[in-house]
């Protein structure tokens, strides 16, 4: 059931292929609480899923900052 913690109850349906591209099928929905679902649309954010384990949420890398660097 991927990494939600969340109760099954809460979830809502996200289509991992949408609609429009031909995405009306069972296997491509997998679901979400609203919290994870909102950060599947977030672009800085990735969706991968697994085969057998569901679904993975990660943050995508930022390469605008480098850390501890002091200016000047
Ligand atoms: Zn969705
Ligand atoms: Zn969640």
């Amino acid at each position: 059931m991927g990494t939600c913690e969340r109760p099954f109850a809460w979830s809502e349906i996200h289509h991992l292929i949408p609609w429009a591209r031909g995405g009306d099928t069972d296997l491509d929905a997998i679901p979400l609480c609203s919290w994870h679902h909102h950060r599947a649309h977030d672009p800085r954010w990735h969706l991968t899923q697994h085969p057998l384990r569901g679904w993975e949420l990660r943050a995508r890398e930022r390469r605008s900052r480098r850390p501890g660097r002091p200016q000047g």
